[in-house]
Parts: C-alpha cells; sequence; structure tokens
C-alpha cells in the first residue's frame, strides 16, 4: 500500500473522488497531515467513519519511524530514522538563537563520493520519494510540539537533491503550500555539488527558494579530487550562470576548508578572483574529522586569516564551526553510521 504521504492535493483528490468522497475532504485531510500533524486517523474529527474507512483501505497512514534520538550539549539533535523497506537516514534539527533548522536528506547515501562526506563513502541506495522527505519533517516537526517560531529548511543531509529532482519537486509543492506544511520559500535552501540544468529548473519551479553551491575548492583540478562529479559539471559554467542570471537572493557558496588541502591564503586569494562579479555570501566550514577519513581540520587561525583576507575584499563571509559534532551530525558527517541493512 502506497503511503499517503506521497500523494499531492490534486492526486488525492482525484483517487477519493473517483470514490465517491468529495474533493474538501483530501483539504480536510491535508489540514490533519501537515498542518496539525496528526496522522492518527482515529482523531480525524471531521472525517466520517465511512469516509475513514475508505481512506485507511486506500493509503499506508503511517510515518517513517524514529528508531533513535541524539543530542548534543548545543541542543541539536540527530535522528536515526527507519524507512518502510528498513533503510535507515538521518535528519538534524538544530537549535539556533532564535529559530530552528531542519537539514533533511534526500537520498540513502550518495552516489557521488565527494572525498569528505561520510556519506559519500556509505554509497548510493536510492532516492527517497517524496513521502519520506515530508515525513522527516513532520517528524522534526512533531518533536517541537506547538512551537511557532521561525523554521528553516535545508537540504543538506544525506544525498544529492537535485538527482532526485521530481521527488524532491513534489515534496517542494507541499511544503511550501497553505494547505500542506506552510514554509515560505526564502526559508528553505537546497544545497547542490552542482548540476548547471537542474539548478536553472529548480530556479524556474521555485524562485524564492534560495540556492548553496557546494564549491570546496578554488581551482578545478583540486575540486575534481575532493568532488569527483565536477569532471562531468565543471565549475566554470556554474559559476558563469551565477554571474548573469538575475536573482532575488544571493547564492551561497559553501567551503568546507580541510587543513592542507584549501585552507591557504593563496586558496583564498584565488576563490577571490573566481567568485569576482557573482553577488554572492561564502560560507566557511571547517571540516569535521570523521573516524572514516583521513582529513583533518583546519587550524582556527588559519580560518580566520581566510575567512579575513575575503572579508576585506567585499565578500559576506561567515564561519560555519558546525553544531553537532558530537553526535556525528555536522555538515558531511551523515551516514546512518553505515548500518544499512
Ligand atoms: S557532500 Fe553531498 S554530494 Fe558529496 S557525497 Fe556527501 S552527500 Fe553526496
Amino acid at each position: 500500500m502506497n503511503s499517503i504521504y506521497n500523494y499531492n492535493l490534486e492526486e488525492l483528490s482525484t483517487i477519493l473522488t473517483e470514490r465517491g468522497i468529495k474533493p474538501f475532504v483530501s483539504n480536510q485531510i491535508f489540514g490533519w497531515l501537515y498542518n496539525k500533524i496528526e496522522p492518527d486517523i482515529n482523531n480525524w474529527s471531521n472525517i466520517s467513519n465511512t469516509n475513514k474507512e475508505i481512506i485507511d483501505s486506500l493509503f499506508d497512514l503511517n510515518l517513517d519511524k524514529v528508531e533513535k534520538v541524539e543530542k548534543d550539549s548545543s541542543g541539536t539533535k540527530k535522528f536515526l530514522i527507519r524507512l518502510q523497506d528498513d533503510l535507515l537516514i538521518e535528519s538534524v534539527l538544530i537549535k539556533e538563537s532564535d529559530h530552528y533548522t531542519f537539514c533533511i536528506s534526500s537520498q540513502v547515501g550518495c552516489a557521488l563520493q565527494c572525498a569528505f562526506c561520510a556519506t559519500g563513502k556509505m554509497g548510493f541506495f536510492r532516492d527517497l520519494t517524496s513521502g519520506e522527505i515530508l515525513s522527516q519533517i513532520i517528524l522534526l516537526k512533531k518533536e517541537l510540539g506547538d512551537y511557532k517560531r521561525k523554521l528553516n529548511l535545508v537540504f543538506m543531509g544525506m544525498g544529492e537533491p537535485l538527482l532526485n529532482y521530481d521527488n524532491l519537486k513534489k515534496a517542494l509543492s507541499i511544503i511550501i503550500a497553505d494547505t500542506g506544511i506552510n514554509i515560505g520559500q526564502r526559508n528553505i535552501t537546497i544545497s547542490t555539488s552542482g548540476f548547471l540544468g537542474k539548478i536553472k529548473q529548480l530556479e524556474e519551479d521555485f524562485p524564492k527558494i534560495k540556492i548553496s553551491f557546494s564549491l570546496n575548492s578554488s581551482n578545478q583540478e583540486n575540486r575534481e579530487k575532493l568532488m569527483p562529479i565536477s569532471k562531468k559539471e565543471p565549475v566554470k559554467p556554474i559559476l558563469n550562470y551565477f554571474k548573469t542570471k538575475k536573482r532575488q537572493f544571493r547564492v551561497t557558496f559553501e567551503y568546507v576548508m580541510i587543513k592542507g588541502v584549501n585552507d591557504s591564503l593563496e586558496d583564498a586569494l584565488k576563490l577571490n578572483k573566481l567568485l569576482s562579479g557573482i553577488s554572492c555570501k561564502i560560507n566557511i566550514i571547517p571540516y569535521n574529522e570523521n573516524k572514516s577519513i583521513s582529513f583533518k581540520s583546519p587550524e582556527k587561525k588559519k580560518v580566520e586569516k581566510f575567512s579575513d583576507s575575503l572579508f576585506k575584499k567585499g565578500y559576506t563571509v561567515m564561519v560555519r564551526w558546525s553544531k553537532g559534532k558530537e553526535i556525528n551530525s555536522a555538515c558531511g558527517q551523515l551516514s546512518a553510521d553505515n548500518r544499512q541493512v
């Protein structure tokens, strides 16, 4: 039986109308699923028992199962989630000073094998369905209870979101809809290792969603070593697109900084040259050490020198000392502990 979370409002309405259920009932169901976050059909007080029976016979109403929650001293929580086919994914709830950020996965594992990333070491298992993407957000929202303040959503968990574009698009359309989860486009960031065609598609479909490009190197050769996908999807055409395309929000460049690999002042100068003419922000993410990878974290002084030199050139630079390191939930560390069955 297919999960009810895999259907958008139109699809749900079409299926139920064929069974004689009026279209407004689909809106009420969406209200329970996404607004009230109430997956238990027994509690859907405005749905008749006859309709409940039909709905129950047609769809799997279960959310994916939270297997384990780990919390670190900063309040960041990592969720290990078991999917219906027993594969495992991870999502992270990051506590900020005045809001929460949900870090969501888009695939089980990842095929792109970036040298610094624990998810890449797992290999690729499969794409997540739109329902499995939504299920993570609902589970994290449930954890927050009636928290009403700002939520940011970042697709920086396991997987390359733009390689699962159809399911991502369907999930996003429910995430941003008033009748769905209702998170504004401007509070959503899609992080990508760079697929120009899909970046263009995303900007056309969701013009206010923010894009974060995982750059990590100031030259093509070094980037190919860190991110093998760069051989097929070279950086220059992507940067040229960012230079010429008018957009509402500045693009963010992520730069995972690794000791002795890309942390020199010379790298910073090259980066300045490479990004010249692009309206952007730069997020420097000091590498989070992981037992399965030999790279080391950069020295704090080097990080400061690097960021200062870019700041002096006029860039907005943020150094993201990742939260969640104690529980391996920081950037590049998600791997479901490699416990896939
Ligand atoms: S950094 Fe992102 S794209 Fe690269 S292997 Fe990890 S999950 Fe995949």
